[in-house]
Parts: structure tokens; sequence; C-alpha cells
């Protein structure tokens, strides 16, 4: 039987999805793969391609004339290039997306970004013969060649800008002399360099030679443990582990000798960290450990720097790659390690399209590739944790700070007994008093805001109820008019002026800006230093680590901010950090606002007392009994995971079930509106063959975004796969009907 392959011609040369069917020759029937790379005449001129196989079947879907036959595979690079295409296939299929857009995602952009070459000029024969041709050409007068060969009897190699430039060197000279057989004209591939490696660079240049003990401390017990679990598992094949490590119990050693013992076995790592966390401060570690071995990437990189690291990653020019979501494809050939640092946080999910999870797609890769995904984090994500109880990966936990520092010690205070006390400032006595004392002793605090929270829902300020939908346990959000309304049903209803639980009239929406802290701050205590980081304050390219910085040498007293400035920092000299209104996000409408509110409050606990000094953090809330408050403010991570477990057990939300969301955009709300509602009728009844459950349509918590109307369709079931079905119909749905063609859909999951 003959078989056919549909492939896609090289993406860097074509901007529409399309594929074409190609003849496979009998030499490679029995062993080409959807993801292999092959040669093949193209187009009219039959001018020579490069083509990604995507599917192999035995149906010839195009006229037999028209049919043209596979050259030959080309898998220039092991099949590194295969397994990332596999890998983009599984992508498309999984989260929704065209071919190309996976592709585009997990491929570097080939041939779109001109390489940088350096050109030189260099003498290409023996002095002796240069020498005698000299003679001739001084007998002549023809002085500008002498010029060129006396410079490169000197130095033998001159960069051509220099013989172009300084020597006034003319093109036609330098082609006489090339073809003459005398000096050759050289490109050299230069990469370009990120400014954060060249900074690493020039610093470990100006100390001395790099640390060569990997550490420079010995790992101690608990770190041992951890490392040796991992170790212990069979080389090149697949496992995951979760280490679960109170923060400061030092993970980032762990990481440093997992990553050691790879290189060992001459294999390559990825390490991903949150784009936030990727400062100077935290690469000197691993530069220290590895020195040139390393390249890292971020969102500062330009497209061609960026490029270039992939490059350099593929000649093997380097072994580990650091950086946020995308350094997970970086094209390694022999991947033996992927390190998911703070896991739980919300930047490893892709917002464009398909709209990746960084965990499940380095779950994929490794498992593609046999190599050894290691999660990190103080707080996992419920996921995470889920699938280590459930047995698909291990749990290692350290519990204790190899320093001998203790977790910092927690106050929780209760907002409404502050206002029926009389206080109605944003500090409470408790945090006001311990200010004063850090103050007086010249250590530093962090008061954070926490901004998620900001889609306005409504609370009581005298018994801390916030009102709810009847229908998904999650907060109502305050709309224009003051009507309520439910971001996952779409239940709505009008305006409340008194609290249906204690009827009090103090219910409203909850509103302080970072601003107002600062004031109320630099009120209270006129002498302190008070820097504030948030959007207003950050412009500009390094406008938060300029701050960071500031506060690091501690050039203030306090920093005043959002959740962001909690995040993975290691101050030494904070010894308080105060969460104001903390339960902020735990009125989100989302069905995580609990497990954020955990997460971000054990970790803000974690910037305190880092250093010598013991640290202490209040908790302010209006909910002080909230399983999410009570469990962060012991630091106890299994009891709120028990807890927060059950919840989504009787909910059916991930991780118990699965949920995917339809999110639908457009700039007519009427078109908008209609569209949504007939897609969401449709995903009803094709639901209604899997079980599956469909909520919706209604308006996402953000409903407008620079005057796009935005609405989302929830679809929830037990099985990941019944999503999947219900997507691929939805898609073809959507393809097939002119009716969506105004309006943007993506999934998400
Ligand atoms: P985490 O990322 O788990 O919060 P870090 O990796 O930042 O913790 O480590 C916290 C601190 O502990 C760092 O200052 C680090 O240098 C130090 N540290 C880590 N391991 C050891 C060890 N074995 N002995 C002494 N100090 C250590
Ligand atoms: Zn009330
Ligand atoms: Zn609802």
């Amino acid at each position: 039987m003959d078989l056919y392959a549909d492939i896609m011609i090289d993406i860097s040369h074509s901007k529409l999805d399309q594929t074409f069917q190609y003849r496979i020759p009998t030499e490679l029937a029995a062993t080409l793969e959807p993801g292999d790379v092959v040669e093949l005449p193209f187009g009219n001129g039959n001018r020579l391609a490069k083509g990604y196989v995507l599917r192999i079947s035995g149906e010839l879907s195009c006229p037999p004339e028209k049919l043209k036959t596979i050259l030959r595979r080309v898998n220039e690079m092991g099949n590194t290039e295969s397994k990332l295409i596999s890998l983009a296939l599984w992508m498309r299929d999984y989260y929704g997306s065209t071919t190309l857009q996976a592709l585009h995602t997990v491929l570097p952009f080939r041939n779109t970004v001109p390489e940088k070459k350096k050109k030189r000029v260099v003498l290409a024969v023996a002095p002796e013969r240069v020498r005698e041709e000299l003679e001739q050409f001084r007998k002549k007068h023809q002085t500008a060649r002498v010029r060129l060969l006396e410079a490169l009897l000197d130095e033998p190699a001159l960069p051509q800008e220099a013989v172009t430039g300084t020597l006034r060197i003319t093109r036609p000279v330098l082609r006489y002399l090339e073809e003459k057989g005398l000096i050759r004209c050289e490109s050299e591939q230069i990469y370009r360099t990120p400014a954060i490696l060249r900074e690493l660079r020039q610093e470990s240049e100006e100390e001395g030679n790099i640390q060569t003990s990997v550490t420079g401390f010995s790992l101690s017990q608990e770190q041992q443990m951890v490392v040796d679990a991992v170790r212990e598992s069979t080389p090149g094949r697949f496992a995951e582990f979760l280490i679960h490590g109170v923060t400061g119990s030092g993970k980032t050693a762990v990481y440093i000798e997992l990553i050691a013992d790879t290189l060992r076995h001459h294999r390559q790592a990825i390490l991903l960290i949150p784009e936030i966390s990727l400062t100077y401060q935290n690469v000197v570690r691993f530069y220290h450990a590895f020195g040139d071995r390393i390249s890292i990437l971020h969102s500062r990189l330009t497209q061609a720097e960026r490029y270039d690291q992939f490059e350099r990653a593929k000649m093997g020019d380097i072994d580990v790659m650091i950086g946020p979501r995308s350094a997970l494809f970086t094209p390694f050939e022999h991947l033996g390690l992927i390190i998911i640092d703070e896991e739980h946080e919300l930047s490893y999910k892709s917002e464009s399209v398909p709209r990746y999870d960084a965990r499940e797609v380095a779950r994929k890769r490794a498992a593609l590739e046999g190599a050894i995904l290691v999660l990190g984090s103080a707080t996992p994500s419920m996921e995470s944790y889920y699938a280590a109880a459930q047995g698909m990966s291990r749990l290692l936990s350290m519990r204790s700070r190899p320093t001998g520092g203790r977790l910092a010690e927690v106050t929780v205070v209760d907002m409404r007994r502050e206002l029926r006390d009389g206080n109605s400032s944003i500090l409470s006595r408790a945090l006001s008093e311990k200010l004063r004392t850090t103050l007086e002793r010249g250590q530093q605090s962090m008061l954070f805001l926490n901004r998620r929270g900001y889609a306005g829902f409504v609370l009581c300020r005298s018994c801390g109820h916030v009102m709810k939908c009847p229908h998904c346990d999650v907060s109502l959000s305050l709309h224009d008019g003051g009507r309520l309304v439910c971001h996952y049903c779409g239940y709505e209803q009008p305006a409340i002026k008194k609290c249906p639980v204690c009827g009090s009239p103090f219910i409203g929406g909850f509103r302080a800006g970072t601003q107002q802290i600062e004031a109320v701050v630099a009120d209270a205590f006129p002498k302190a230093r008070i820097l504030r980081m948030d959007a207003d304050t950050t412009r500009g390219k390094d406008g938060h680590a300029e701050i960071l910085r500031s506060f690091g040498r501690h050039e203030a007293d306090i920093l005043v901010g959002t959740q962001m400035i909690v995040k993975g920092h290691d101050f030494p000299g904070v010894a308080l950090v105060g969460a104001l209104a903390a339960d902020m996000s735990l009125n989100v409408s989302d069905f995580r606002a609990a497990e954020r509110t955990y997460q971000l409050l054990v970790q803000a606990a974690g910037r305190a007392g880092r250093g010598e000094i013991p640290g202490e953090m209040v908790i302010q809330t209006y909910h002080p009994d909230h399983y999410a408050i009570t469990c962060s403010a012991a630091q106890t991570y299994e009891s709120f995971y028990e807890r927060e477990i059950d919840y989504r057990r009787l909910s059916g939300y991930p991780p118990a079930g699965s949920l995917m969301t339809v999110h639908c955009s457009a700039e007519d709300e009427e078109k908008l509106s209609q569209a949504a509602t007939y897609l969401a009728r449709f995903a009803r009844q094709v639901a209604a063959k899997y079980q599956a459950d469909v909520m919706g349509p209604s308006r996402e918590p953000v409903a407008k975004i620079k005057d796009v109307y935005r609405m989302a369709i929830y679809v929830r079931h037990k099985e990941a796969g019944a999503l999947t079905a219900v997507k691929n119909y939805m898609e073809q749905y959507i393809e097939m009907n002119s009716g969506f063609h105004d309006i943007f859909i993506t999934f998400e999951r």
C-alpha cells in the first residue's frame, strides 16, 4: 500500500496554515514518523524545500497527477527537532490552536532574524610569500596594497571594520588581493549576548576565577536526601518529583546539585523560574556554579538574542538554560532534566494561543525525551500536590532551614473588631505597633496590598460578609449601577443597601490603593523612609529592579507595594511583613481564590526573617476563621490542602475534575453575546453525550479591555479526555460558521 504524508513547508517561509500531501518513498515507508524533517521539491519550479511531517496516512487526498515524492529525511541534529514538533502537535490538539501557531510557539523563528556575522581579513599564505609580493607592490607605488599587507604581517587577522575604516582600504583592493590568493575575507559567527550574561561574565572576571565548588557549602541532611532520591531514578527514563520545601529551605542548592549531576551524565538541563525572579541576584548563584555553560532567557531579550541562545543550545555551546516558560522549548539534544521553580506561579500559563501550561508541557516533553521533571515550591499548586497524592509523581519534603532560621511568627488581626473598637484606619493597632518597634530597631518592613481582587467584590465592613453567587460559591462582582454579577454562570441581582447577615449599612465595594497606604504610613511615621512599588512607579525597563535593589541596600525602611514585592526576593534586613486586606484575593470570583490567598500569604511570610533577625508577619483580614487564613498563619500546607481538595471534589473543580474555559471576545458587544450564546448551546448538545457540564456564557471577570468585550463559557468533566473531545467539536463548529468570524475564540485548560 502506498503511504502519504501531510507536510508543513518550512514555517519561516509560510504564513499559511496549510499542509501539502507527498508520497513517501519506499525506503522511508517503514520508518518515517510525524515530526520528521524532510527535503522535497516544492512549488512550480520544484525548488528544494524543507518540510515537517505532520501526519501519515494511506489515503490520497490530492489529485494523483499533482502528487510529488519526498526526497529524503534530514533530521540534521539527531531528532531533537522531531521531538519538539511532536510536542507542538500535542499542544495543538490538547490546548487548541492551528498547527502554525503551535509550531511557532515551540520552534525558534528560523531565518526571520538575520544572523549576525563578524567579518575579518586574514593572511592566506605564509609571510615569506607576502614579503615577496610586497616588494613588487612597493616598486609600483600601490600604496593601499602595501598598507594592508604590512598591517597583516603585524597582525595576521584584522576586523573588516578596521581594514575599511582606519586603514582606508577599498573593496576593489580587497577583492584583488583575495583573487590573487594572498588574503581571505572570513566571516565568523558571533552570538548576540544578553546584557545579563555580559554582566555576569564581567563580574566573575573581576573577581578572579569562577568558584569551582558547586555551592560553597555542603548540603544539609534534608537537602542531600532530596538529591539522592532524584538521583536514584533510572537514567533515560521519565520520572517526576515534587519538592515541597518551606521558604528558605535551600531549594536553589538542591537544583544546582541536580543540574551538576545531569551535566556529569552528558545531558542538558532547563530551569524555569518566574519572570519576576529572573534578576541578576538570583542567577548569579547559577553562574558561579556553571559559568559560561549556562544561558538565560527573559522577556527583555530581543528576538535576535533569544534566537541566538537557542542556536547555542543546538550547537552544544551551552548545557543549562534558565528562563521563563518559553525556555522550555530550548532545543537541547540530550535533555536530562527540567526543573520548575516556584511551580505554583501564575506566569507558567501562557496567555497567547495555544494557551499552554508550562508544567503540563514540561511533563509531556520530559516523557517524550526520557528526562526527569522536578517541580519545586513552598506552596505547591493543588494540581501538583494532587498528582503526588495520586502517585503520579513523588513527593519530597524539606521542612527546615539549613541556616537554622525559624519561620516568621504570624499574628492575625480581625479588621471587623478594629472597626468595632473605633479604629477605621487601613492600619490595625497591632501592625502600627510592630511597625514602630521595627523602625526603632533600624530594621526593615514590607507592606503589601493584594491587588488581585480589584474586580470589586462587595463586603460588609461590620461583619465581613461577602456577597456570593448562590450557584457557584464564588463572590459576586460589583457592576455599573450597583448590580451584582456572577462571572461563572451569569447570575445577577440588584444593588443592596443592607448586609443580609447583620443588617449593617456599611456594605459596599472595597477599594484602597498603594498610594493611599503610602500616605497613611507617611502620616503615622513621618521620619520613616518609604519606597513605593506599583505599576505607576515601575515604568521603564528596569523600574522595579531598581526599586528592589535600593531597598536591598537598606536605602528605605518601609517598602509599600502590591503583591509583586513579596515574591521570591531575599532581603536579609526585613523583620516585618504586613498583609493589608489579605482577603482581597479571597473574594475574587475564581475557584482558586483560597489557594491563591494561601500561597501569597505563606510566600509573604517567607520574606521576613531570612537573615539573622527573627521575622514577624501581620495578616489583616475580615475572615480570621477562613482556612486559607488560619492555615497560612500556621504555615501548615497539608491541612490547607485537605480542606481545599474537599471543596474541589464537592464542586468538581480541578484538580478533582477538569475544567476548560472558552474565551470569546469581540468589539461588538451584541454580536459577541449572540455568538457566545450559540456556541454555549452547541457545547451543551455535544457535552450531553459525554455527561459534561456547561456553564455560561457569562462576562469575564474583566469584562472589557481596550474596548473589546469578553465573555466566557466553562465546560467541566471528571476526565480531561472528554473535554478534548468537546473542544474538537466546538473548533469544527466555529470553523464552519461564518457567524464566528469576527469573534476571537480561544480555549484554556
Ligand atoms: P528557598 O529557595 O528554598 O526559599 P534558598 O535556596 O534561597 O531557599 O536558600 C535560603 C538560604 O539558605 C540561602 O541564603 C542559601 O545560601 C542558604 N543555604 C542553602 N543551603 C544551605 C546549606 N546547606 N548550608 C548553609 N546555608 C544554606
Ligand atoms: Zn454584615
Ligand atoms: Zn454563579
